[in-house]
């Protein structure tokens, strides 16, 4: 079998170390024989991009081929991101679970949505009755996790509004979680979000209408927040198309991203684990991690090193992919430079392997 070896400071720890991979295992017993492949350098265990979605095409359509999705994955791969946790994709790729040469991945099935109002064509749209089924449904179709859409706009209204009532949204926390899966939201609002956090949901995506209080309640249960800057940043775009017919939720929705990095600022300060997602498919390019890695430094005062942890060993431990302990899965990117000293450096990793095969 093929062995590497990799000497460099190997973070969060600041001791230069020398590791080997064996097959897709990490040791840090010698290998005799052993290839070195980077002397040098400050080692990571791969970055993590957990709000992504390989399943929906550029533009916005389900994809149409398991080529596309290994082409979109490795779009992301080829910029460091050795797993992607897949927040709803409308087609099935239960073949790429274990597949050599892309990141690994924690995948939700296909969003369940309300009637009607949701992105054309991606999620499972179901009426409040059928919402608890479909979450056990599509919680097998996924490999540990379940995307609920929380609140969208509603047009009668003519504003942001949860998607089902809140015994509903509750419902399919408890739905998911009796089928082993954990759940992840997307919420916009200020209203859907609250009754899904005192549900008990295991991750808020964007979450862009959190309170203070909601963050202190997130923190003490300890659920997850993925911030999605990147798709924040595009709602002035999307209250320009709205404006002419929806003129209170163009408002809202610029609102919204006008006060989102004090959010998401609070939610770190206050202690609430907070994750690297880019929103990428659709509208969001893949291959972005570290442009939402430097938002949260830059705009929501998160520092380097816990933006790193936020987009690696971090997110890997939570989506339960072992990093670079002994026994731990061989995946690894190396930098030229310190990155908890200049962040900009993750914009171009210098060598990259995954699952013990070399990338770069
Ligand atoms: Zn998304």
């Amino acid at each position: 079998m093929t062995a590497w070896h990799v000497r460099g400071v190997v973070l969060p720890d600041d001791e230069v170390r020398d590791l080997w991979l064996v097959g897709d295992r990490v040791t840090y017993e010698p290998v005799a024989g052993a290839t070195t492949i980077a002397d040098g350098g400050f080692v990571l265990p791969g970055l993590v991009d957990a709000h992504c979605h390989i399943g929906i095409a550029p533009g916005g359509a389900p994809i149409g081929s398991l080529d596309q999705a290994r082409e979109l994955a490795a779009v992301d791969r080829d910029a460091g991101v050795l797993a992607i946790r897949d927040a709803g994709s409308p087609y099935p790729y239960p073949e790429l679970d274990d597949e050599p040469g892309l990141p690994r991945l924690a995948r939700a099935g296909r969003h369940v949505a309300p009637p009607r109002r949701y992105l054309r064509d991606i999620g499972v749209e179901v009426a409040a009755a059928d919402v608890p089924a479909t979450v056990t449904a599509q919680a097998r179709a996924g490999n540990g996790w379940v995307k609920l859409v929380g609140d969208w706009i509603e047009r009668d209204a003519g504003d942001l509004a949860p998607a089902w009532d809140d015994a509903t949204l509750a419902a399919a926390v408890d739905a998911a979680h009796a089928a082993g899966a954990r759940i992840a939201v997307h919420t916009f609002s200020e209203s859907a979000v609250e009754t899904m956090v005192r549900a008990g949901v295991d991750s808020v995506e964007h979450g862009t209408g959190l309170s203070l209080d909601l963050i202190d309640v997130m923190a003490r249960q300890g659920t997850a927040l993925v911030p999605t800057m990147i798709n924040i940043a595009t709602f002035g775009n999307i209250a320009d198309r709205a404006r002419d017919k929806f003129p209170g939720y163009a408002k809202h929705m610029l609102a919204l991203r006008d006060g989102f990095p004090d959010v998401v600022r609070a939610a770190y300060e206050a202690g609430v684990p907070v994750y690297v997602g880019t929103d990428a498919g659709g509208g969001i390019s893949h291959g972005l991690a570290a442009r939402e890695m430097l938002l949260l430094h830059e705009r929501a005062g998160m520092p380097a090193a816990d933006v790193l942890r936020a987009a690696s060993w971090g997110a890997r431990d939570w989506l339960g992919f072992p990093g670079l302990v002994e026994g731990g899965l061989a995946d690894l990117v190396v930098y030229p430079g310190d990155p908890r000293r200049d962040l900009r450096v993750v914009e171009a990793p210098q060598r990259i392997v995954l699952r013990g095969r070399i990338v770069r």
